[in-house]
C-alpha cells in the first residue's frame, strides 16, 4: 500500500473563567435550571447595549502571549450571521477570520518521545461569545437553554498547512494547551462539560504529493481518548476510501464513542456566507503597549518549560516531572519543598507515593491539607539523619496528616527513634531464628526466598524500629553460621 501522511488542523474553544458572560453581567456557571442565568442582553431583546468584559478580553491577550503570538494593537467584533435556535440574537459576536483577531502568528511546543520538541504553528486566537444549547425534551419535542448563551469563548485554531502529524500529535497538542490555559487560569479544562472542546480537521494526502487532500472535520469528541481515537479512525478511512479508488468528501463527521467510529453529520458543499460585519454596538479595541508587557510580565512559567527543568536542573525523570506538573498547585508545593533545602527526588516520592494516597482517601485538596511544604523536608530529613526509618516515617507522616504536627515533633513525643545499635538488633535476630527453627532449616536447604519472612519477624520484634539495613546485614551474618 501506497504511503498516505495524515495532516491535522486543531480549531480549540474554551470557555473563559469569568465570573461573568461576555456582554452582561450573567453568571457564568456550569449546568444549573435551564433559562435561570438570563438577561434582556444575552437574550438580545431590542434596545439593549452589551458592554465588553474587561476580563475576557485580558484572558485571551494572555493565552495570546503564552501562545507566543503577535498582538493586535487595534481589534474589532464582528457579527456572524446565521439563524439557529440556540442563538437568540441570531447573530453570534466573534472576531471575523483574518480580520485583526487579538493574536496571531503563534505556536505551541509540544514534547516528542524522544526527549525534544516540535513546534505547533498557531494562526489565531480570539474572542467571541458561546451558543445556548438545544434540549430533547424527556416527553417529546425539544427545549433551548440560553444559560449559556453570551459566556464568553476563546478560539484557538492552528495554522496551515497543518504541523500535526499523526493522532498522538494531536493528543499532545490538546494536553500541553489545555494544560497552559489552567496554568493562565484562563479555563477549567474541562473536557466533559464541554468548557473545552475541540474539533480537528483531518485529510491525508500521499508521500511527497505537494496537495493537502481533502479534509473531514470531527465533532463531539470529549475526551483526549477521544480526540487520538477519532483522528486515527479518520486517517484510517480515508485512505481507504483513496485506497478503494473513491475520492474523500469534505464534510463534517460525530463521533461515537461507545462504537470508537464516526459518522456522517453533514456534507459541506458551499462555504456557509455569514454576512460578517463589524459590530456597531461594540467600539473598537485599542491597547497600549505598556498593558501588553504588563500581562506579558505576568505570565507564569508554563508546563512544558517547568518539566523540561524539573528534568534537566533537578534531575528528576520525565514521568516524576510529568506527575508533579501535572496541577499548578500540586508543582508550587514541590517547589516550596525545594526551597526549604528538600531533596527533589525524596520530596517527589513522598509527594507522589504516601501524601498523594492521603489526599486521594481522604478527598483533602492540597490546599486543605495540614501538610505542608515544611512538614515533607522535616520528614525526609530525619530519614536521611537516620533517626528514623522508612516505615516509621510512614506511620509519622499519617499523624502529621491529621494534627498537623511537625514530624520531627510527633518522633520526639512518641519518644520513637530508630534502633541503630548492632548488640540490640543482634539480640533481635538471635530471637527470632531460635522461635523459627523450621523456616531457619527450610533457607540452609535452599529456599533463600523465606529471608523476607524473616526480616518481617525481626522488624516486628523491634516494634518497626530496627534500621532495615542493619537487620538485613546481621541476619545474613547469622544465616550464614553453620
Ligand atoms: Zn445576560
Amino acid at each position: 500500500m501506497a504511503n498516505y501522511i495524515p495532516s491535522v488542523g486543531m480549531e480549540v474553544h474554551a470557555e473563559l473563567a469569568t465570573h461573568s458572560k461576555m456582554f452582561c453581567r450573567c453568571p457564568v456557571a456550569f449546568g444549573g435550571e435551564p433559562n435561570t442565568r438570563v438577561c434582556p442582553i444575552c437574550l438580545g431583546l431590542p434596545g439593549t447595549l452589551p458592554v465588553p468584559n474587561h476580563a475576557a478580553v485580558e484572558m485571551v491577550l494572555k493565552t495570546a502571549l503564552a501562545l507566543n503570538c503577535t498582538i493586535a494593537m487595534h481589534s474589532i467584533f464582528h457579527r456572524k450571521n446565521y439563524f439557529y435556535p440556540d442563538l437568540p440574537k441570531g447573530y453570534q459576536v466573534s472576531q471575523y477570520g483574518e480580520t485583526n483577531p487579538l493574536g496571531y502568528d503563534g505556536y505551541l511546543e509540544i514534547p516528542r518521545p524522544d526527549g525534544s520538541t516540535k513546534r505547533i504553528r498557531i494562526r489565531r486566537v480570539h474572542l467571541e461569545e458561546d451558543t445556548g444549547k438545544l434540549m430533547h425534551l424527556p416527553n417529546g419535542g425539544s427545549g433551548v437553554d440560553y444559560n449559556r448563551a453570551g459566556t464568553p469563548l476563546m478560539e484557538i485554531v492552528t495554522e496551515f498547512p497543518p504541523d500535526i502529524e499523526n493522532p498522538d500529535e494531536a493528543k499532545e497538542y490538546l494536553s500541553q494547551l489545555r494544560q497552559i490555559l489552567i496554568y493562565l487560569g484562563v479555563c477549567d479544562g474541562k473536557m466533559e462539560e464541554g468548557s473545552l472542546r475541540c474539533e480537528p480537521n483531518i485529510s491525508v494526502r500521499l508521500e511527497g504529493a505537494a496537495k493537502y487532500g481533502t479534509k473531514s472535520e470531527l465533532k463531539n469528541l470529549n475526551s483526549f481518548k477521544s480526540v487520538q481515537l477519532g483522528v486515527a479512525f479518520e486517517v484510517r478511512r480515508q485512505v481507504a476510501v483513496l485506497e478503494g479508488g473513491g475520492e474523500v468528501v469534505q464534510e463534517t463527521r460525530g463521533w461515537n464513542e461507545q462504537k470508537e467510529s464516526s459518522y456522517l453529520m453533514r456534507v459541506k458543499e458551499a462555504e456557509n456566507d455569514y454576512r460578517y460585519f463589524p459590530d456597531p454596538d461594540l467600539a473598537p479595541m485599542k491597547f497600549e503597549e505598556a498593558e501588553i508587557e504588563k500581562l506579558r510580565s505576568e505570565l507564569p512559567e508554563l508546563p512544558l518549560s517547568k518539566s523540561l527543568r524539573y528534568q534537566n536542573v533537578l534531575g528528576l525523570s520525565a514521568y516524576d516531572a510529568g506527575v508533579l506538573i501535572a496541577d499548578l498547585e500540586w508543582s508550587q508545593f514541590f517547589e516550596e519543598a525545594i526551597g526549604l533545602g528538600g531533596e527533589p527526588k525524596i520530596i517527589c516520592n513522598w509527594m507522589t507515593g504516601d501524601f498523594a494516597k492521603m489526599l486521594n482517601e481522604h478527598g483533602v485538596h492540597t490546599r486543605d491539607s495540614k501538610i505542608k511544604p515544611a512538614h515533607l523536608v522535616d520528614l525526609a530529613k530525619l530519614v536521611s539523619s537516620g533517626a528514623i526509618n522508612g516505615k516509621m516515617a510512614k506511620d509519622i507522616l499519617a499523624k502529621a496528616f491529621e494534627t498537623g504536627d511537625l514530624p520531627s515533633d510527633i518522633a520526639k513525643a512518641l519518644g520513637v527513634s530508630q534502633i541503630t545499635g548492632e548488640h540490640e538488633i543482634r539480640a533481635f535476630v538471635i530471637k527470632v531464628l531460635e522461635e523459627n527453627v523450621e523456616i531457619v532449616n527450610k533457607f540452609k536447604a535452599g529456599n533463600v526466598g523465606v529471608k523476607g519472612f524473616l526480616v518481617g519477624q525481626i522488624m516486628k520484634q523491634s516494634g518497626g524500629r530496627a534500621n532495615p539495613a542493619l537487620v538485613q546485614q546481621l541476619l545474613g551474618v547469622e544465616l550464614d553460621k553453620p
